[in-house]
């Protein structure tokens, strides 16, 4: 059976200078999920590596460099989901855990729960035997420069949905399985425990093999009222292509009382991949059953 990923960077109006970087990354990420289905490897150590690596680069808001809260701090939230068996796993506000996807996941297999927050998600990394990174190990000067300037300018301002790189990937794996994942430094400036969709199930993720996966990206408190990847898996399990399962979910998000942005790629049983946003860009890569591509 054909097997087939598609990986997102993020929906924002990404300003001209950074669209190569986010270009670039999304295809690298994509291939590296790629391959991982090529050796016959699941679709949960797919969207896993490729997650993984979009983390491991500055350029997004997941992992190191993320985009700093109010106080100052990275704080990332993750989660990941089995298409097969159903299962998710979930870590919200998190520091000092360099891939918060692999804890996610550890969470998904260990199934202790499907959601930990905060202390009691380190205290689960560090019986887990991850490593627990200092806070500078995960801040970058452009974190702190952006968190500098927007925080002097205009304290308000770093409360709105500015910038926003948050990651995802889905994957169908030669089984037919098929996995999602996300992950977020949130939105810049978020106050202290503030949690968005991403690391909640059917809103930030969601897969269910033989329906389809999604990964969403915007604004977090609409795309949890709407529930987003769920509305897409349930439009795919009722038929429709992924593309057109992207489409009613954003159509979902612009209800007038939401009017959220942001956006999602899909993917579904037959291994095509699918988008939709409400926003000016949205990052993306797919190597799927009709090619490969990408699109900033
Ligand atoms: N959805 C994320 C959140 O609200 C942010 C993003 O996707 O950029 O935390």
């Amino acid at each position: 059976m054909a097997v087939a990923i598609v990986v997102h960077g993020g929906a924002w109006e990404i300003p001209p200078r950074l669209v190569d970087r986010h270009e670039r990354g999304c295809i690298r990420a994509a291939q590296i999920g790629h391959d991982v289905l090529r050796q016959g490897g699941s679709a949960l150590d797919a969207v896993e590596a490729a997650v993984c690596d979009l983390e491991d680069d500055e350029t997004f808001d997941a992992g190191r460099g993320s985009f700093l809260d109010r106080d100052g701090n990275v704080s990332l939230d993750a989660g990941v989901m089995d298409g097969d068996s159903m299962k998710s796993g979930a870590v919200a506000w998190v520091s000092g855990i360099r891939n918060p996807v692999s804890l996610a996941r550890k969470l998904l297999e260990q199934g202790v729960a499907s959601l930990l927050a905060g202390s009691g998600a380190e205290e689960f990394a560090r019986e887990s035997g991850f490593s627990i990174v200092p806070p500078e190990a995960m801040t970058t000067e452009a974190a702190i420069e952006f968190y500098r300037t927007h925080r002097s300018e205009n304290p308000r301002q770093i409360f709105e949905p500015l910038p926003r790189g948050t990651v995802g990937a889905v994957a169908l794996d030669a089984r037919g399985a098929i996995a999602s994942a996300t992950s977020t430094g949130g939105l810049p400036g978020k106050r202290r425990g503030r949690v968005g969709d991403s690391p909640i199930v059917g809103a930030g993720y969601f897969a269910e093999t033989g329906a389809g996966g999604a990964s969403a990206t915007g604004h977090g408190e609409s795309i949890l009222t709407v529930g987003l990847t769920r509305v897409a898996v349930d439009a795919m399990r009722n038929g429709l292509s992924a593309t057109d399962a992207a489409a009613v979910a954003v159509e979902a998000l612009r209800h007038p009382k939401i009017g959220g942005a942001g956006g999602l790629i899909t993917l579904d049983a037959n291994g095509t991949a699918g988008h939709a946003h409400t926003t000016s860009r949205m990052a993306r890569a797919w190597i799927d059953v009709n090619g490969d591509g990408a699109m900033v």
